[in-house]
């Protein structure tokens, strides 16, 4: 019997933010890091969210220039006037 049972991608994939947050427990971590050994499509999720996450971390709206931040804003509207017309 296996000390830890294997994870889904799924799982993994809630896992990854808490996980970056330093909010998981040793056990799950433990899991996490055991499926991330054995599945890049969660590892290179994972990277992503880190990039996303240190990038997020230390940006604030100053930071974008006004086409940017404009760009976003209507992309957001655009999403939440119709979810399925965003692409
Ligand atoms: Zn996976």
């Amino acid at each position: 019997m296996a000390i830890t049972k294997s994870i889904t991608c799924r799982d993994a994939v809630a896992l990854v933010s808490d996980y970056l947050d330093g909010g998981l427990t040793w056990r799950a971590r433990r899991r996490l890091e055991r499926h991330l050994a054995d599945c890049g499509a969660c590892t290179a999720y994972l990277e992503q969210m880190r990039v996303t996450v240190a990038t997020a971390g230390t940006l604030t709206e100053d930071d974008l220039p006004d086409d940017v931040l404009n760009g976003l804003l209507d992309v957001f509207q655009k999403f939440h006037a119709d979810p399925n017309a965003a692409s």
